[in-house]
């Protein structure tokens, strides 16, 4: 088994012109840990995938592989290896001959390489498919001889960009569960960027949350849905619904916020005055007046059955919030109930502008 690599990213900001793709990036992966950098299109995933890779210079930085400056370093010199995300196969090769390519770069040759080919294609779930030729592959096929292609060099880092992105859903979520086996079984340290967060979720040992070129929270997936530390991620992470408030008095551990709903004691800390927003995801929202706080009493708006709960939209006063409640008994539009939430599952977050996402 081949040990991954610590990975250590110091400073990185890539401008083109006036744009900066990525703004004084800062971030440490433990060896052999899977990190899933989480983020919109356009906020910097491919950029910054490809500066560890070596195939973009950072205009200010450094890459560091087990303290190893590597930022000058060319692809091929650096202990990383990318899977790229339109796969970048040989179409006219092989099976073998386009996982084995990497291997040529190396030096290897011969009977090792046709035997790391073999163990590859193995790992990947195609034994004996060497002789095939890419054009005769399915999708699902192409991308696991892209992925044989880059673990047949055992590199110390993987790097994945957006690599199940062309896969539907099915096979999307199937090859999620081999990812993470194929990860666990190498030891190598993986980094994949996407911009689907259940796939994040299911990954990730630590989720990375990229906007605008810049990370806006960084952690156990747990974590980041439970405990957002901003309003993007609170919303981009799942769905959440945001109550607009302002910071009274704290008391303890917690502060009193008050907002169209009522004065609310949550946990949390906030100057008083300010402007802070409660996000309170659909899940935690019940049905009933047994939370500890008392929302209020709404009329159903419209209701979704979603098979394990059903999902309504409830106006109370003049906000629209969603809540997913058990599958039983079935709410009917227009159904007056009355909704309260535990105080612990309140997330209270600082930025409460009202500024548009
Ligand atoms: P993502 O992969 O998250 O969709 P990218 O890293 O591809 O984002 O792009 C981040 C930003 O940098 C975008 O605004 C994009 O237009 C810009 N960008 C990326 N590559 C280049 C380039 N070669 N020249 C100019 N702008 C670029
Ligand atoms: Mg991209």
């Amino acid at each position: 088994m081949i040990r991954g690599a610590k990975l250590t990213i110091e400073g990185i900001t890539k401008r083109y012109g006036e744009t900066a793709a990525l703004n004084d990036v800062h971030l440490e992966v433990t060896p052999g840990s899977y990190v899933v950098v989480l983020g919109p299109s356009g906020s910097g995933k491919t950029t910054l995938l490809s500066i560890l890779g070596g195939f973009t210079p950072p205009t200010e930085g450094r890459i560091l592989v087990d303290e190893i400056d590597v930022t000058h370093l060319s692809p091929v010199k650096r202990p990383t290896t990318t899977v790229f995300q339109d796969y970048a196969l040989f179409p006219h090769m092989t099976v073998a001959k386009n996982v084995g390519f990497g291997l040529s770069m190396h030096g290897i040759k011969g009977e090792e390489s046709s035997a790391r080919v073999a163990r590859a294609l193995e790992l990947v779930g195609l034994p004996g498919t060497g002789d095939r030729h890419i054009a005769s592959l399915s999708g699902g096929q192409r991308q696991r001889v892209a992925l044989a292609r880059a673990v047949v060099i055992e590199p110390r880092v993987l790097l994945l960009d957006e690599p199940l992105g062309a896969l539907d859903l099915k096979l999307r979520r199937q090859m999620q569960d081999e990812l993470s086996e194929i990860q666990r079984s190498l030891g190598t340290t993986f980094v994949h960027v996407t911009h689907d967060q259940e796939e994040a979720m299911s990954l990730a040992d630590i989720i990375v949350v990229l906007r605008d070129g810049r990370i806006e929270d960084q952690g156990p997936p747990d974590r980041l849905y439970l405990r957002p530390a901003t309003r993007f991620s609170a919303t981009f992470m799942g769905d959440s619904n945001l109550v607009q408030g302002v910071a009274g008095q704290s008391i303890g551990e917690r502060v009193s916020v008050e907002t169209s709903f009522g004065t609310f004691l949550v946990g949390g800390e906030a100057p008083v005055g300010a402007r802070v927003a409660l996000a309170v995801r659909p899940e935690h929202l019940r049905i009933d007046d047994v939370g500890d706080l008392l929302i209020g009493e709404g009329r159903v708006l419209g209701r979704h059955f979603i098979g394990a709960h059903q999902r309504c939209r409830v106006e109370i006063g003049d906000q629209e919030l969603v809540l997913n409640a058990p599958a039983k008994p079935p709410l009917g539009e227009g159904q007056i109930v009355r909704v309260s939430v535990d105080a612990d599952d309140v997330v209270l977050l600082q930025d409460g502008s009202s500024e548009a996402l």
